[in-house]
């Protein structure tokens, strides 16, 4: 009885000590994590002529390595807060402003365009972050200001106010991906923290007009997005995916009528000489009407 005892004991205790590692080893859980980068929110960066047109503006190709550096140190944060895979979608002008030459040799880029009607984001991903975004069009004390282009004056869903920033937060949300972090000016922050109040944000700089403001050094705005893309991961778990329920209906007001010709199909509509409406059955199916992401 004895000995009958102490053998299954010593079964009991092997199972207990070495399965869960033998578990965790063989299905470590995927996180990989979709970073989409703009360049109009990177620290140091406040006039588009100058700073943010490829090839063309004087400042460009410092401000290449400004965001090569902002991206990085997100990449280096989320790795440490336990993401098994990093996808970068260089997002701003075409997409070629980041160099395989200097990104994180641990992180995949995604150049060019187009990739995708959705940029590439599909569900298999676990949360979303943005690096270098900005406000919205015509927002009061945000660093260059716009949404999708210079001539977009207000873009709404269901009624609220969205940018960029809202944007691709209801993309992801849709496709049940959290967005867990941005990192920008003090007026993306608020943008991004009205629809997910739970994220983190670094704030880089703050604009003291359109076109000017203070910032972080290049340093310093690295450093915390680093330490917020590290926290961001590890509270993932606290972000909810946005989700918008039932139809949506998309409207957009140009700031002149010499508007794109969208093409008069069901669920698109023309309010005005220039304010369009396009509605579907969910926020994709609505927001493909207009355009891509
Ligand atoms: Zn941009």
């Amino acid at each position: 009885m004895l000995r009958k005892y102490r053998f299954s004991f010593g079964l009991l205790l092997a199972a207990l000590t070495f399965a869960p590692v033998v578990t965790r080893a063989q299905t470590p859980t995927p996180k990989k994590v979709f970073i989409i980068s703009d360049l109009e929110g990177v620290d140091g960066i406040f006039n588009f002529d100058l700073q943010c047109i490829p090839f063309k503006s004087p400042l460009y190709s410092e401000s290449r390595k400004l965001l090569a550096g902002e991206v990085n140190a997100a990449v280096e944060g989320l790795l440490e807060g336990g993401a098994t895979q990093v996808v970068v979608y260089d997002n701003h002008y075409g997409g070629h402003n980041l160099s395989t030459l200097d990104i994180n040799p641990k992180a995949l880029l995604l150049s060019g365009s187009p990739v995708s009607p959705t940029l590439g984001l599909d569900s298999s991903y676990s949360a979303i972050l943005f690096i270098g975004l900005h406000s919205m069009a015509g927002t009061k004390g945000g660093v260059l200001p716009h949404s999708f282009t210079w001539d977009i004056q207000n873009i709404w869903v269901n009624g609220k106010k969205v940018g960029e920033i809202g944007g691709r937060v209801m993309l992801a949300g849709q496709l049940g991906i959290p967005a867990i972090m941005l990192a920008g000016d003090a007026a993306a922050c608020k943008e991004f923290q009205v629809l997910v109040p739970e994220g983190e944000c670094a704030q880089v700089k703050t604009g003291a007009s359109q076109t000017g403001g203070y910032s972080l050094s290049h340093a310093a705005a690295c450093a915390l997005i680093h330490e917020k893309a590290r926290l961001a991961m590890e509270h993932l778990s606290q972000v909810k995916p946005y989700q918008i329920t039932g139809p949506v209906e998309v409207k957009v007001e140009y700031t002149t009528s010499a508007t794109p010709n969208f093409t008069l199909r069901t669920g698109v509509q023309q309010l005005d000489g220039r304010t369009w409406v396009f509605r579907g059955g969910n926020f994709i199916d609505a927001w493909l009407k207009f355009r891509s992401f």
